[in-house]
């Protein structure tokens, strides 16, 4: 499979380029040129696989002239190894609709799924070339917890976290500050997490710095993130065999990389009904599918702070398909955000958008009666972000089966659950180490010189 930029569809690129680049030199992201659609016949096939053969099904495709064959197969099951569940996902029942819990791997949050798949593509690739490469990510808390889990005590390559001092959980501070392999660091910046990202994107912008370091990204707008995501999609459809209709999905979406692995994996063939954009108060993404208006407001810190954006990197994907795969109309469209922030969408974009698409908020005091109303009614604790998703079907009346995407354990999120429901969640036993362990962490000023040398001092 061939990729593309967004921004232009000249040149193309090979998997490779597009998982360590991230992002398309010219800013746009990566897509493939021509994405592979299953038969019918191969969707039949795929009903009786485990989690690891049906990765392999659906991945292999994106990846192939990079990894295939034995080598893919070996990497996907080493990946998954890490987590509790035997078969990753878990889907229960709650109330009406069904939960599919994303967070059995190592951090408690969804984001693992994608991230053990990536760390190991880096390490595949390193063991192939010379290289030695630096990957520096900020974090409002899961991104960075699941990246050090990918890559630590890996060969040739360190991972640097920029985290926002005193802003995220305590869980999900000890999960990344407690790691003691050699090649992690952890940086706290004196700033929010809007701070940590542009220190990271400026660094990223800083070509000859880039290069000086050998820099890579993870964020979520790594495709090789959405082709991992885009799996449970297909897994649980099939783990539902009776009556099943259409399935819709209600995602907790933050940069809309999950819910655009839904579409992605509608548009190679799954049968999916609708796919419900759940959003905190932090609803640009509400606000552009139910009015057409994208429009970039401050950012309010939550209860749901893997939400808490004002720009969904993943929606230039979107925009793209919007404006019929024109690049040069999805180029000036980016920059016009960029420079307004904001962007109308007429009613015929509209109208494509809601034949797959709809959208939901929940301000704060919703996420508390929604964690309080799901315990009292069925005895199960949400975590904040998975609640929004809950909530997504509250309002709408749709054919076939409602499933929620579970982003994250509970006990991530303390504060919010005790909020709601008198009741602190426990860590998972294999977990509960990181309580008394020692963390390591620097305190940095939100100056960019004073990280860009830090970082260079670190890697002599
Ligand atoms: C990252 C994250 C999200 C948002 O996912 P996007 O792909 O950014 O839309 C939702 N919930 C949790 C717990 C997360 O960590």
């Amino acid at each position: 499979m061939k990729y593309i930029s967004t921004r232009d569809k000249s040149k193309e690129f090979e998997f490779k380029d597009v998982f360590l680049k991230g992002l398309a030199d010219d800013g746009g992201l990566f897509i493939p040129k021509n994405l592979k659609k299953f038969t019918e016949k191969e969707l039949n096939e795929f009903s009786n696989l485990n989690y690891i053969e049906l990765a392999y099904k659906i991945i292999s495709p994106f990846v192939d002239d990079f990894i295939s064959g034995k080598d893919l197969e070996d990497l996907i099951s080493k990946s998954y190894s890490t987590f509790r569940e035997k078969n990753v996902i878990k889907l229960i029942n709650v109330g009406d609709r069904k939960v599919l819990e994303l967070f059995h791997g190592p951090t408690l949050a969804f984001k693992d799924v994608a991230m053990q798949l990536l760390g190991n593509f880096y390490e595949y690739y390193l063991s192939k070339e010379e290289d030695k490469i630096n990957i520096i990510v900020a974090t409002s808390g899961d991104t960075g917890a699941a990246a050090i889990e990918a890559i630590r005590g890996k060969k040739n390559i360190n991972i640097f976290v920029l985290h926002p001092h005193n802003r995220v959980s305590p869980v999900q501070r000890k999960l990344m500050t407690t790691v003691k392999d050699k090649n992690v660091y952890n940086i706290a910046i004196n700033g929010n997490f809007d701070d940590c990202q542009n220190l990271v994107k400026s660094m990223f912008a800083d070509h000859n710095y880039a290069k000086s370091i050998r820099m890579s990204g993870v964020n979520s707008i790594n495709w090789a993130r959405i082709i991992a995501q885009s799996v449970y999609y297909f897994y649980s459809y099939y783990l539902i065999k009776k009556d099943r209709g259409p399935i819709n999905f209600s995602v907790p979406t933050g940069n809309f990389g999950d819910v655009y692995a839904g579409y992605l994996a509608k548009k190679m063939g799954l049968q999916i009904g609708k796919l419900i954009v759940a959003t905190n108060q932090n609803d640009i993404l509400h606000r552009a599918i139910s009015r057409g208006q994208y429009y970039s407001e401050k950012v309010q810190e939550t209860n749901s702070p893997s939400m808490d954006i004002q720009i969904a990197s993943n929606f230039e994907r979107l925009i793209f398909d919007l404006n019929d795969e024109d690049d040069h109309e999805t180029s000036s469209v980016m920059q016009k955000i960029k420079s307004e922030k904001k962007y109308d969408l007429d009613q015929s974009k509209l109208d494509k958008i809601r034949k797959d698409f709809l959208s939901s908020s929940a301000d704060e005091k919703k996420v508390i009666s929604l964690i309080k109303k799901v315990y009292e009614n069925h005895k199960e604790i949400l975590d904040p972000h998975t609640a929004i998703g809950y909530g997504g079907f509250d309002d709408v009346e749709l054919e076939g089966t409602n499933i929620v995407l579970s982003t994250a354990h509970p006990c991530k999120f303390p504060d919010a659950i005790f909020n709601a429901i008198n009741i602190k969640p426990d860590l998972p036993d294999e977990l509960k180490y990181i309580s008394n362990e020692k963390e390591n962490f620097d305190l940095l000023d939100n100056d960019i010189n004073i990280i860009k040398q830090h970082i260079k001092e670190k890697i002599q």
